[in-house]
């Protein structure tokens, strides 16, 4: 069970982006304040500069480390003794690759936002950055810091589902069901293939989807897939507002997955059902205290967090313990504390952790932005099938 002892050195922490107004920032101090295992020095909050000095201050930064822009920032923080050791990038999508590059040429780990860049070539670019370097980038996949995540991955590893047939993916909700004409800066930034990338609720909310299976079923790898996407709201052409992905994995096992941000009313957020020959697990982020472990011919088993009867590893990561409600700032906690430790463990040269260490890292970004241009692939070329590659 994790108490908030910190075993490794604090780090010196800074964002870039996740202002006043950015939607995502809170959740990134909500998990890397949790434990004390990163101090936030410093930052470029904002693209309004004024907005962002004030916001800094207001969250407990000194104002002269509340910067105009990131350039700023690393030139002022490299000049200092005791400057910032990782920043955070909350920023639109299309500033991730820059703004990374930057960081790490400058010598300082990232923690990025997903989807990481809109290529793999600049994700492979990027690796090499880091590898020489001895830097790490991780990756912020929020959700897969919940204990029965863990669990899923665990029982799959046991073989308690047997062989694995079905994955089934969706998130969905509706909050752009209606037209662009009163879009939010948020909404607008991610509706434009220049600031978005190649995909909008793909990449935004997909790759989610993405990483979640491959933490569950590391042993599976996709062969071919097939993408048909639409944009139901014209003006969000060439992306899409909503898609369906088949898969096709190297055991035989059939995926199929759906993304949408048109889905009318729909609030239950993501859902993960995995179907093996013997038994399946469903799990939604909605309640993510318990799971569902459905056995053929036996009665359903709803499992809940902090039990003794659940893995061992599972138990490792849970918070508040059973009957107290883990929510996503327990997940991002987790998240936070991972990259803190690879960092760590970087910084020791202890490879030999980081190759067990599970963490969302490069790899894991890369792989989320393979699958992005798979599925663009195909749905450009009319929904075909495509092999993985
Ligand atoms: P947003 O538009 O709500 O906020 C972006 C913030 O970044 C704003 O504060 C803006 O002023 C600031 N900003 C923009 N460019 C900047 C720059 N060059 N320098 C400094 N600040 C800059 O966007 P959002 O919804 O918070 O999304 C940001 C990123 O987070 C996106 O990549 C998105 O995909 C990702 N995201 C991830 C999750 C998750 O669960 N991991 C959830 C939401 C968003």
């Amino acid at each position: 069970m994790i108490n908030g002892e910190s075993k490794i050195a604090r780090l010196r922490w800074g964002m870039i982006g996740g202002g006043r107004t950015g939607q995502v920032g809170y959740k990134h101090r909500t998990g890397a304040l949790r434990d004390g295992t990163y101090q936030l020095v410093c930052g470029a909050f904002d693209l309004d500069v004024e907005r962002g000095r004030e916001f800094g201050v207001n969250i407990g930064v000194a104002s002269d480390r509340c910067y105009a822009d990131y350039k700023e920032l690393i030139a002022k923080e490299t000049a200092r003794p005791d400057g910032v050791e990782v920043v955070s990038i909350a920023t639109p999508n299309f500033t991730h690759f820059e703004i990374t590059k930057a960081f790490l040429e400058a010598g300082l780990h990232v923690i990025c936002e997903k989807p990481l860049f809109f290529t793999v070539a600049e994700c492979e670019e990027v690796r090499k950055i880091a590898e020489a370097k001895g830097l790490i980038v991780g990756v912020t996949y929020g959700f897969t810091g919940h204990p029965l995540v863990e669990q899923m991955a665990m029982m799959v590893k046991k073989g308690m589902l047997g062989d694995i047939r079905i994955v089934d993916l969706q998130y969905t909700h509706g909050f752009n069901a209606g037209d662009d004409t009163n879009a939010s800066e948020a909404q607008k930034w991610r509706t434009n293939p220049k600031t978005s990338g190649p995909t909008f609720v793909l990449g935004d909310i997909g790759t989610h989807l993405y990483y979640l299976s491959e933490v569950v079923l590391p042993h599976l790898k996709i062969d071919k897939l097939l993408c048909d996407r639409k944009a139901f709201i014209p003006t969000r052409e060439p992306l899409e507002d909503h898609a369906t992905v088949l898969m096709h994995y190297d055991n035989g096992a059939r995926g199929h997955l759906w993304v949408s941000s048109v889905d009318a009313g729909n609030m239950r957020s993501h859902r993960y059902r995995f179907v093996g020959s013997k038994a399946s697990l469903e799990w939604t982020d909605s309640f993510p205290n318990q799971l569902s472990y459905e056995v053929q011919g036996e009665p359903v088993k709803i499992l809940h967090h902090g039990m003794p009867y659940l893995e061992d590893e599972t138990n490792a990561i849970d918070r508040m313990g059973a009957l107290h409600t883990e929510g996503l700032g327990d997940s991002w906690a987790n998240i936070y504390l991972w990259i803190a430790q690879a960092i760590d463990a970087k910084k020791r040269g202890d490879e030999a952790f980081l190759k067990t260490h599970r963490y969302p890292g490069i790899e894991a970004g890369t792989e989320g932005v393979r699958w992005l241009e798979n599925c663009v692939r195909s749905a450009d070329a009319g929904a075909v099938w495509v092999d993985f590659k």
